[in-house]
């Protein structure tokens, strides 16, 4: 990693295993990150929760056992799991667990984090929560808060996306407005950017763990595979441990601190990134529909180009581009590239 500036605190990071499949895959692994300095803590999954049944779930106790054998090995390392029930969370601290996070379906339930974060009093481990699957910061917050009152004192948010309608390209959509809003109401709360699940695939991992650093996030959790072709669950998101490398040592590290020279370029840069995003997802979300209307055209019998709808359209947009204090010449060219674009969609060019 560089950084902007040497005093910037060094980011977390956390990488490891989607699941723990084997004694040797996760010997393998662990190896491979002990030698990745910037690795803060070792994530393993150990209870997987999966949307169908009768697949892979994880390993259970057994996987627990093999990470207390091989930390021995391992001075200074740090493991965490995941823990959805207080029965995981007794085991995870009983198997000497450094830290647990609580997963997108279990943040979404209060019942279920109050009695985890419950078997979680006097622990001292760390705890991370990630945001829950609906784009809704006050159950993240939440989630948070429970944390708070059984007296964790280490606790990091950590955003995994969210579950949208269209979710532009990745498995989950990032909105990156909302872990934005958890900073703006939780200022001293460290948040981690989990970009191998909003990604869903290697390719995108590299650019969204720097779209985090460039928003000021403290830090990354990342699935880390040693054959991740060969992954039990996750396959298409984990990254080689020296992949993971490569990418830590090219991410630049950003200065926080806004009272530096450039920090309201950087504050604005930032918001015309998450802009950019929007609209690119409105794009997105207009070629869909357009999609639906050719189905609907086809069966109608109607011809993919409706001159006299185009036109009232393209008046509409100069109107409201008028009104939002836009260039109408401006917003008609856009407009004229949109349309091309949606009728080359509707003909399935
Ligand atoms: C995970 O981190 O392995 C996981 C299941 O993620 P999430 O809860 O974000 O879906
Ligand atoms: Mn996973």
């Amino acid at each position: 990693m560089r950084y902007l500036d040497m005093e910037s605190s060094r980011p977390i990071v956390v990488a490891g295993p989607c699941s723990v499949e084997s004694r040797e895959q996760l010997g393998e692994v662990v190896q491979a990150l002990s030698r990745v300095p910037q690795v803060d803590m070792v994530r393993c999954g150990v209870w997987k929760p999966r949307t169908h049944p009768g697949v892979f779930e994880g390993k259970g106790e057994e996987a627990l056992r093999w990470i207390a054998e091989l930390r021995e090995g391992y001075a200074g390392m740090r493991f965490c799991c995941e823990v959805a029930r207080a029965e995981h969370v007794e085991l995870a601290l009983r198997y000497g667990m450094d830290g647990v996070w609580i997963g997108a379906r279990t943040t979404a339930n209060p019942f279920v984090v109050q009695e985890v974060t419950e078997a979680l009093r006097g622990s001292g481990v760390r705890v991370m929560v990630k945001n829950a699957p609906s784009p809704d910061v006050q159950l993240w917050m939440g989630a948070v808060e429970r944390c708070r009152q059984v007296g964790v004192k280490d606790i990091v948010a950590v955003h995994r996306g969210f579950d949208m309608f269209s979710n532009g390209g990745y498995r989950n959509s990032p909105l990156w407005e909302v872990p934005i809003e958890l900073r703006r109401l939780m200022p001293e709360l460290p948040i981690l950017c989990d970009p191998s699940h909003i990604a869903g695939r290697r390719e995108p991992i590299g650019m969204l763990a720097q779209t985090a650093m460039n928003l000021g996030f403290d830090g990354l959790m990342v699935e880390v595979h040693p054959h991740p072709e060969r992954a039990y669950t996750d396959a298409g998101q984990q990254i080689t441990p020296a992949e993971l490398e490569k990418m830590l040592d090219s991410l630049v590290v950003r200065q926080t601190d806004s009272t530096v020279a450039d920090g309201q370029l950087q504050r604005l840069r930032e918001e015309i990134d998450v802009l950019d995003g929007q609209v690119l997802q409105a794009l997105a979300a207009r070629l869909r529909v357009a999609g639906e209307i050719a189905k609907v055209k086809e069966r109608g019998n109607l011809a993919v180009y409706q001159p006299k709808r185009w036109e009232q359209l393209l008046q509409q947009r100069r109107l409201t581009a008028t009104e939002l204090g836009l260039d109408p010449d401006f917003v008609e060219e856009i407009f004229e590239k949109i349309h091309a674009e949606s009728v080359r969609v509707q003909l399935g060019n």
